[in-house]
């Protein structure tokens, strides 16, 4: 068995191997994991500390599918909860729907016995506050849900994506505006689940949804073929639908790797700014695993029941 996360999925890892080893799937597997993550206050991209959108809400995105019987569960822009993860899975489970977002999502963790607990933190509503303030010295930050002109709010931040270089010189990293956890894992059986949790796109408009909780863009998983996901911006990788494509370019008899890169090639072809800070780990159904990623320095983490600890794997770039 072994289990596959993005970087910051590595302090979940113990407890997916953990509850598979215990006899557990891979769905059970994905589950685990990432609820760690997402109980982990000092990620501000899932979860519980993620960073609020425009409004200073915290709104989160989740989906889990089962490889072995092609069933999925995602939830987006869910509110006063923080184990998305969860909710997609008692989704998945339940049926008859696969995506639920908003009022309804929220309604339908009420109507499961979820307790509501608010994700916002002190330290990411002050890191919204100090964000607003530095571009717009003086904003009254507690009217923003007033304001008639919030796209352009939206498109003076948006130096946290497009413009990465001068965010970075203004002292912010990626991963606070920006990030995602994935989890994949392969069971005893043979199995393979993809798991994905974000507070998605830092600042971002109201009801803003990325790839994350799209099945097909930024998650897939099919025993037959592969398991794969996806962080950076979502607003690329929902127009090609990364994950699908690798599993499909399998289908088509290409390998593991080869499949991978060429879905990261299909993003190149957008020609936008915004897909040089996509990655994406897959895993075919023997757990041979790949990472590639058009950001530097970009590393994934796995772990299995025969390790005492995670590892930690360069990506390659495509
Ligand atoms: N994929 C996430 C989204 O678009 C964010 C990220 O991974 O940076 O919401």
């Amino acid at each position: 068995m072994i289990v596959l996360a993005s970087r910051n999925g590595r302090i979940g890892l113990a407890a997916a191997v953990d509850v598979m080893a215990r006899g557990g799937s891979a769905v059970d597997g994905v589950e685990a994991g990432t609820r760690v993550v997402e109980r982990n206050p000092d990620d501000p991209t899932v979860g519980l500390g993620g960073l609020p959108n425009i409004l200073g809400e915290v709104r989160l995105d989740a989906a889990i599918m089962d490889g072995n019987t092609l069933r999925g569960g995602a939830v987006g822009s869910v509110r006063r909860h923080v184990h998305a993860i969860t909710l997609a899975r008692r989704l998945m489970e339940r049926g008859p729907h696969v995506f639920l977002v908003a009022d309804g999502a929220e309604r339908l963790a009420r109507d499961l016995g979820f307790v509501e607990e608010e994700p916002l933190t002190e330290q990411a509503t002050a890191a919204w506050n100090r964000r607003l303030q530095e571009r717009f010295p003086g904003l009254d930050t507690r009217r923003m849900a007033e304001r008639d002109d919030l796209m352009a709010v939206v498109d003076e931040l948006q130096l946290s994506m497009a413009g990465w270089d001068e965010m970075k010189r203004e002292g912010h990293s990626e991963s606070t505006a920006h990030g995602t956890v994935n989890f994949l894992a392969r069971d005893r059986d043979g199995n393979l689940a993809t798991a994905v949790s974000t507070s998605g796109w830092a600042w971002g408009y109201p009801g803003r949804l990325g790839d994350s909780p799209v099945l097909g863009a930024g998650s897939y998983a099919d025993n037959r073929w592969a398991a794969a996901a996806s962080t950076g911006t979502g607003e690329v990788v929902l127009r090609v639908s990364t994950a699908r494509s690798i599993v499909l370019y399998m289908k088509m008899g290409m390998d593991l790797g080869r499949a991978v890169r060429e879905a990261m090639i299909d993003l190149r072809a957008l020609d936008d700014p915004l897909v040089d800070h996509i990655a994406v780990i897959a895993m075919n159904r023997d757990g041979e695993h790949v990472g590639f990623s058009y950001r530097e320095d970009e590393r994934y983490v796995y772990m299995t029941d025969t390790m005492s600890e995670p590892a930690e794997v360069n990506m390659v770039s495509p």
